[in-house]
Parts: C-alpha cells; sequence; structure tokens
C-alpha cells in the first residue's frame, strides 16, 4: 500500500525525523490561503507541492516554489486542473486532488536516503547516496557505485556503527554526521515497526549554515511510504491512510472479490486461473501480436460470482476489444467458469468478442454447458488450446479493428 507524501511526512514526524511544519489544502483558495499565512509570517518563499502516488513531480512541474501570492495560486491552479504525468505515473497520468504547502527550505546539498527490502539478500537495506534529487534514477544508471547499500542485520536492525559509516561516506561533517545517524535509524526503526517495504527521503538536505545550527541542518524534504499488504492487518493506524480516489477502482472492486487483476495498455482481456498460466497467457497473446488489457488471476477457489465480477470488471474497461478466457482447472473446476461464462453473458453481455480455452477439472461437464449456450453467446468462440485460444482472439479483435465485427453482438 502506498501513502501520500504529507501522510509519510506525519510518520516521519512522529518517528522523531526533523521534518518542516506543512499544510494540507484541497482547493485553490485553501492553498492561496496557507500561503499566505506563510508569506504573512514573513517566509519569503514557500513551496507547493502535488499529493500523488508517484514521484518525478518535481520534474513534471508538480512541485514548485513561489515568493508571491499571484504564483502561488498560479501553481495551485495549474496542479489541481492537469493531471501530473511523470516516469512512475504512467502514461495516462494522475488527477491532483491534494496539494501539499509549506515553506520552502534552502538547499545546501540533497542527499538520497532509504530503507527498503533485498530480496535477493533477503534482509532490509539502507541505500544511501550524496547524489540525491530529481536525477536519482539517471545516477543508478550511470553511476551506481554513488549508491551505498548496508544490508541490516535481520534481528538487530540498523546499527549505529554502520549508519556512522554511511554518514561519513555521503560526506557529513560537524554536526551534520549525528543529524543524519539520528534519522537512519529512525527510518530503520519506523520501517521495521510499521513493517514498511519503502521508507524513502528523496531529498534529505542539508540547508545553510545559521546562527544556531552553525553546521546547517538535515531534514526531509520528501517522503515516500510503501507498507507490506499483508501485515496491514496488524497496523489498523495505517490502514485508515489507504486513499482510494488514488487506485484503480477496477483494482480495488477485484481485490474485494479476492480477484488480482492489474490493469494494463492493450485491448485483449484476460481472464486466467493462477498467476503463472496469467503470465504465459499474457506471454502467448503478445506473442501472435496482440496487446493483454490486463492481468487477471480468478485463484484457484473463486466463486462463481467472484468470477461474474471478473467479467465485469474486464467488460467495465472501455479499451477491451475481446476476451480471452483461459482456464487450467485444478482446483478451479471449469464448469463454474461456464456457468459464470454463462451468467456474464445474462446479466452483463459480452459485447466483443470472447474465445474460451478450457480444460482439466469437469471440463467435459463445462464444454457441454458451453455448447448448450453458444446459441444464445454468439460472441463466443472455444479454442482446442492456448496457441489456438490466442490466435483466434488476435484476430477477432483484429476483424472488429478492420470493420468486419462478426461477433460484436451483445446477448442481452
Ligand atoms: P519528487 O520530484 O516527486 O520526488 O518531489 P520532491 O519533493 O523530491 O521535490 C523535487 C525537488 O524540488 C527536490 O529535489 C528539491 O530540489 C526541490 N524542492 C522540494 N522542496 C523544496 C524546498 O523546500 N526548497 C527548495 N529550495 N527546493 C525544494
Ligand atoms: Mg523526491
Amino acid at each position: 500500500m502506498k501513502i501520500h507524501e504529507y501522510q509519510a511526512r506525519q510518520l516521519l514526524a512522529d518517528a522523531g525525523v526533523a521534518v518542516p511544519a506543512f499544510a494540507v489544502a484541497e482547493d485553490i483558495a485553501t492553498a492561496v490561503a496557507q500561503a499566505k499565512k506563510l508569506f504573512d509570517a514573513g517566509i519569503a518563499e514557500v513551496v507547493i507541492k502535488a499529493q500523488v502516488h508517484a514521484g518525478g513531480r518535481g520534474k513534471a512541474g508538480f512541485v514548485k516554489l513561489v515568493s508571491n501570492l499571484k504564483d502561488a495560486e498560479s501553481a495551485a491552479t495549474f496542479m489541481l486542473t492537469n493531471k501530473m504525468v511523470s516516469y512512475q505515473s504512467g502514461p495516462e497520468g494522475l488527477v491532483v486532488r491534494k496539494l501539499l504547502i509549506a515553506a520552502a527550505e534552502q538547499i545546501v546539498k540533497e542527499y538520497y536516503l532509504a530503507i527498503t527490502i533485498d530480496r535477493a539478500r533477503g534482509t532490509s537495506t539502507l541505500i544511501a547516496s550524496a547524489e540525491g534529487g530529481v536525477e536519482i534514477e539517471v545516477v543508478a544508471e550511470n553511476n551506481p557505485a554513488a549508491i551505498l547499500k548496508v544490508p541490516t542485520h535481520p534481528m538487530l536492525g540498523l546499527q549505529a556503527f554502520q549508519a556512522r559509516e554511511v554518514a561519513f561516506q555521503l560526506g557529513f561533517t560537524g554536526k551534520q554526521v549525528g543529524q543524519a545517524v539520528d534519522i537512519m535509524m529512525k527510518i530503520a526503526k519506523v520501517f521495521r515497526e510499521k513493517d514498511a517495504s519503502l521508507v524513502e527521503i528523496n531529498p534529505l538536505v542539508v540547508t545553510p549554515p545559521d546562527a544556531k545550527n552553525p553546521d546547517g541542518r538535515v531534514l526531509a524534504l520528501d517522503a515516500k511510504f510503501q507498507f507490506d499488504d499483508n501485515a496491514l492487518f496488524r497496523h489498523p493506524e495505517i490502514a485508515t491512510l489507504f486513499d482510494p480516489a488514488e487506485e484503480n477502482p477496477a483494482e480495488i472492486r477485484a481485490n474485494e472479490f479476492g480477484l488480482s487483476y492489474v490493469a494494463l495498455e492493450g485491448n485483449i482481456g484476460c481472464l486466467v486461473n493462477g498467476a503463472g498460466l496469467a503470465m504465459s497467457t499474457m506471454d502467448i497473446v503478445k506473442l501472435h501480436g496482440g496487446e493483454p488489457a490486463n492481468f487477471l488471476d480468478v485463484g484457484g477457489s473463486a466463486s462463481e460470482e467472484a468470477v461474474t465480477e471478473a467479467f465485469r470488471i474486464i467488460l467495465g474497461d472501455p479499451s477491451v476489444q475481446g476476451i480471452l478466457v483461459n482456464i487450467f482447472g485444478g482446483i478451479m473446476q471449469c464448469d463454474k467458469i461456464a456457468r459464470a461464462i454463462v451468467s456474464s453473458a445474462k446479466t452483463v453481455g459480452f459485447k466483443v468478442p470472447l474465445v474460451v480455452r478450457l480444460e482439466g477439472t469437469n471440463v467435459a461437464a463445462a464444454r457441454q454447458i458451453l455448447a448448450e449456450a453458444q446459441r444464445e453467446i454468439p460472441a463466443m468462440q472455444t479454442a482446442t488450446d492456448l496457441t489456438d485460444a490466442a490466435k483466434r482472439i488476435v484476430a477477432a479483435v483484429a476483424a472488429v479493428n478492420a470493420g468486419g465485427a462478426t461477433h460484436a453482438v451483445t446477448t442481452r
């Protein structure tokens, strides 16, 4: 599960990490009023940041520094009325519903700091770089040596000596060292306590020296958390941070029915049982020149209602121009799928070509059900094997696009 930056900042602040104060606004007027408060208090520069579940905002123009109310208003207007498109958002972009407003900090240098799970090592790992900021992906690509990775002890967690070593390697000096170590120890602790899968601060910054802080302050100016969904039951306070507006509504509905659904860019909807079979089905669709519209694993023991809901979700996607059903019945009984197809045809209606390939448990009964329903579901073809099925659906979708849509008939 992902959360917003403002929520992440709060978690960091609660964990004792130095985070600048901030306000959240959901409309332009409130954003401007918050900026005005800061300007009136003598703050020279204010930062306005779009709150969406994706990074890369800075480069996309969705993090703006403003020094007067007019600019604050135009920044807020721009962010709340345009979709944020970055390399992390997907090409369709994200609607911005909330803004974070804070006094801008002056930055001497930006660092990258994160803790995440290193699956190969089977432990959580501290990742740090003195080359932090919006170019961190470029650094990772071109200069991986500039990124430090420190595995933590599975029982003891991050040790203070490790954090100190990292702080020195990053080039922190004087009082900065203690501040940086403190932040590393605290994010490692909150990572563990909250069953996070990622805590990332990019940038972690050093501010210019002032009378009270001759070495400047070390501050978190951005914050990102991701949590292990399977551990959310242990953290009701984290579960409440979930923002359904940020998720694909179809994915949320699928989740409620115990279906694993991921929307993709193509036009062939796939309904499959088992994640591995779903992956290979997508591969074979692509091999034959098609593009899957989704990944959908109905699982081994889905009910007829869940499978009907799966069809509803796939058919609710306007980009779907054809559906491929590929079921290998083990625990899943093929006749259950066949009945779900028939009931979906009645309740939802197949307005696009449907190719069904069933094999395994109760397949004879399933074929019988489909054969009897064929007349009512003219959009349906049955396939003999997966290659045949993939070829058929790709051809059927191509025919629809070429205008020869012989199967594009509703059964209602
Ligand atoms: P991201 O691009 O989505 O990761 O958004 P960030 O919150 O990391 O902001 C992007 C960049 O904006 C940062 O790397 C900073 O260079 C800049 N930035 C963000 N907040 C401030 C601030 O308070 N003061 C200054 N001077 N720059 C900021
Ligand atoms: Mg950032």
